[in-house]
């Protein structure tokens, strides 16, 4: 059985609406397990399966003729996809009672904003109703345009977090994966508790946060001594930052260092292999924090690279965040 609820006859429809021959599946690691299943339900269509990874609403598969359904992620409101290709959000059918009885019985936190990724941003309600019950005062933000939900953060924008984080003592972040919930953390300087539907407990992010920032101060360090720059430009429709990487460049140049442009689609660290000292990533800021191992060389972000040239103090370090996308 799929865990997730996917209304097919909804499916069915837009694709009778849409009248094209053929369906490609794009489905998300934990989603691409249910691929036939997901298929079978689609019986009578031609239904390819997608079997490139797929991260998030910025990276779609497009074809001639074909409707593209990508399941597990809401689209981005301010790109512009093509005519032929849905969302399917997929929400994880579960509960939050349990663990949010227990945090609110057990953590002294007077007002919590409530942040989610889109597999559970309908629980948010559940959980604003049994906290508010108990007298606690609850938020939840609206994003900015990269942003479909109120309290919807995306592994690379915090605006709905960011934008409640004054009126808040600290943050839930339900789901699973740390992630997310460290990235308000560093974004609003505010304790976040991840609460686990399937465990039925919760936890919070300070020890990997702190864990985090002394990896990212190490490369930082590198970067100050760097000469040669390699920047990371993505050709994904919602990763194009191409503007801040011109940006860069000419803010590297100007300091008399050397800057060369990147470009991909997937980027694989194993295959840069340029003489340069330093990669600067535009692309989803995900590639610098899980994969930095794989690289060969330091990678930093962009707003790292400003910490690391002084035009930015320290202790203004924070997350990297997509507000925008432009070629
Ligand atoms: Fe997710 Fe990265 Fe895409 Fe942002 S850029 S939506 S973090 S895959």
């Amino acid at each position: 059985m799929i865990p997730y609820r996917i209304d097919f006859e909804k499916i069915k429809r837009e694709v009778a609406k849409r009248g094209l021959g053929k369906i490609l599946l794009q489905l998300p690691e934990g989603l691409s397990i249910y691929a036939t299943e997901i298929a079978d339900e689609l019986k009578g269509y031609d239904v390819l399966i997608s079997t490139k990874p797929s991260y998030g609403a910025c990276d779609i598969e497009v074809y001639r003729d074909t409707l593209t359904i990508q399941f597990g992620h809401s689209e981005i409101p301010n790109i512009q996809y093509p005519g032929n290709i849905i969302f399917v959000e997929a929400p994880a059918d579960v509960s939050f009672k349990d663990v949010a009885e227990k945090f609110a019985d057990e953590v002294k936190c007077e007002s919590v904003g409530i942040v989610s990724s889109v597999q559970h941003i309908h629980s948010i309600s559940e959980v604003k109703e049994i906290l508010e019950k108990r007298g606690v005062r609850v938020f939840v933000g609206e994003g900015d345009g990269r942003i479909k939900y109120p309290g919807q953060v995306l592994g690379c924008n915090f605006s709905a977090a960011r934008h409640i984080a004054s009126k808040v003592s600290c943050f839930i972040f339900l789901g699973t994966g740390d992630f997310h919930a460290m990235g308000v953390e560093l974004s609003t300087g505010k304790k976040v508790y991840v609460l686990d539907p399937y465990s039925g407990e919760y936890h919070t992010v300070e020890e990997k946060v702190d864990k985090f920032r002394r990896q990212r101060f190490g490369a930082i360090v590198k970067a100050e001594e760097a000469e040669r720059f390699g920047i990371i430009l993505s050709s994904k429709i919602g990763q194009r930052r191409w503007k801040l990487a011109f940006a860069i460049k000419e803010m590297i140049e100007s300091t008399g260092k050397k800057a060369y442009l990147l470009m991909s689609d997937v980027i694989h660290p194993e295959n840069l292999c340029y003489n340069v000292d330093i990669y600067v990533n535009t692309a989803c800021p995900r590639v610098t924090y899980d994969d930095f191992l794989r690289f060969s060389k330091p990678v930093i972000s962009p707003l790292e690279l400003e910490i690391a040239l002084k035009l930015r103090p320290w202790e203004n370090f924070t997350f990297d965040e997509i507000v925008e996308v432009n070629r």
